[in-house]
C-alpha cells in the first residue's frame, strides 16, 4: 500500500485534534473531487513499518484524540490488506483514541448487504468487516458535487453520512453519529441545553 499525506495535529477531519493518514489509489473518480492525484495506487510512498511507527508515535500525546483514514479510498481491497494489521495494532495500543476512516462505499456496500452489486464486488472481502469492527466512525458516500453543503461537519456533501459504527454492527442497523447535525444545527443545541440549564438552576 502506497500513501499520500499523513497530516499531524489536523482538526479537520474528525473529532478533536487527529492524525489522519491519506492512502493512495480511489476507482470512485468522483466528479471535481478535490484529491485526483491520490486516484492512482502507485502515488506517494510506500507505507513502511518506519511510517506506521511515526503515525504511532503522533498518537501518545493525551491531547490526540484519535487516527483518521482518508484517501484516495481506504476502503479499496488492497488498502484493507494494508490497513488490518495497522488498525489494530493502533486499537490494541490505544484503546480510548477513536478510529474515523472516509469511504467513498457505502456502509451496505463495505458489509456487502446491499446498495451497488458492482461496489460490493470492489468493497466487500473476508476482512472487511473484521476492519470495519475496529473503526468507531465511518463517513460514507461519494462526494457528489450537486449535493456540496459548507454548514455540514466533517463531510462535503449532504449524500454522505456519518456513522457510529460500533452501535450500528450492534444494532445491526445504520445509527447516526450526532455529528451528522449541520454546524448552525450543533449552536443551536448547544444554546438550548445552556438555557436548560440556565432554568433549572433560577428555579
Ligand atoms: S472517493 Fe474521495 S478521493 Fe475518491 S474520487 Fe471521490 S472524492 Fe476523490
Amino acid at each position: 500500500m502506497n500513501y499520500a499525506n499523513i497530516k499531524f495535529t489536523d482538526i479537520a477531519n474528525g473529532e478533536g485534534v487527529r492524525t489522519s493518514l491519506f492512502v493512495s489509489g480511489c476507482t470512485h473518480h468522483c466528479k471535481n473531487c478535490f484529491n485526483k492525484e491520490t486516484w492512482d495506487f502507485n502515488y506517494g510512498k510506500p507505507f513502511t513499518k518506519e511510517v506506521e511507527d511515526k503515525i504511532f508515535a503522533s498518537l501518545k500525546p493525551d491531547y490526540i484524540n484519535g487516527l483518521t483514514l482518508l484517501g484516495g479510498e481506504p476502503m479499496e481491497l488492497i488498502n484493507q490488506q494494508g490497513l488490518l494489521p495497522f488498525i489494530k495494532r493502533v486499537r490494541q495500543t490505544y484503546p480510548n483514541k477513536t478510529i474515523w476512516c472516509y469511504s467513498g462505499y457505502l456502509f451496505e456496500e463495505l458489509l456487502g448487504t446491499g446498495g451497488d452489486a458492482k461496489k460490493i464486488m470492489r468493497a466487500h472481502c473476508d476482512i472487511t468487516n473484521e476492519l470495519l469492527s475496529n473503526i468507531d466512525i465511518l463517513v460514507d458516500g461519494e462526494f457528489v458535487e450537486e449535493k456540496k453543503d459548507i454548514t455540514l461537519r466533517f463531510k462535503g456533501s449532504s449524500n454522505q453520512r456519518i456513522i457510529d459504527v460500533k452501535s450500528s454492527l450492534k444494532q445491526n442497523k445504520i445509527v447516526l453519529s450526532p455529528y451528522n447535525e449541520k454546524r448552525n444545527n450543533k449552536i443551536i443545541t448547544m444554546q438550548k441545553n445552556s438555557e436548560t440549564l440556565t432554568n433549572a438552576m433560577s428555579v
